[in-house]
């Protein structure tokens, strides 16, 4: 399998560049946002090199899974924020520049925070039904 190339990110991993680092364990750092989309914008990436969520392992998503929380509550507290967005893209084509994982913690202030274009559609029964099917079927071939 192809090693995952390297981004900027282990370049703040290794602080060969500078961050404003907010917490840090065997698996996880947490730094500001260079980029802030609202104050208190801050990145969890795991220490473990991969482009997409779905290739992460299971000590890393778990890793990052137990600190979320207590990060949320963290930047919410520095910053009296009481509502914030978690967003994690994946892919380009869903606005993912740094291709080494990381979940953004975006509070809301007034109107500074994440703008979001939400198109929704309707869910349909025949299409809902194939779709859970498939996935059913996917996550037995994983075994889960
Ligand atoms: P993405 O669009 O990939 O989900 O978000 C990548 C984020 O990484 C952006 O919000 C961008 O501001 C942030 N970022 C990119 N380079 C650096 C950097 O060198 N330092 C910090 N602290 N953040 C960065």
């Amino acid at each position: 399998m192809n090693q995952p190339a390297p981004t900027i990110f282990d370049k703040i991993l290794s602080g060969e560049i500078p961050s404003y680092r907010v917490y840090e364990d065997d698996h996880v750092l947490a730094f500001l946002d260079i980029g802030p989309l609202s104050s208190g914008h801050t990145l969890v990436i795991p220490k473990e090199r991969g482009a997409f969520l779905h290739q992460l392992s299971e000590a890393s998503s778990a890793a990052i899974g137990r600190v979320l929380p207590r990060l949320c509550r963290a930047v919410m507290k520095a910053t009296g924020a009481t509502a914030y967005n978690i967003l994690q893209n994946n892919g380009t084509a869903a606005h993912q520049e740094v291709l080494h994982v990381h979940f953004h913690i975006i509070p809301r202030h007034g109107e500074s925070g994440l703008g979001i274009g939400w198109k929704s559609s309707s869910l349909e029964a025949p299409a809902a039904q194939k779709l859970v099917s498939r996935m059913q079927q996917a996550l037995a071939e994983e075994g889960a």
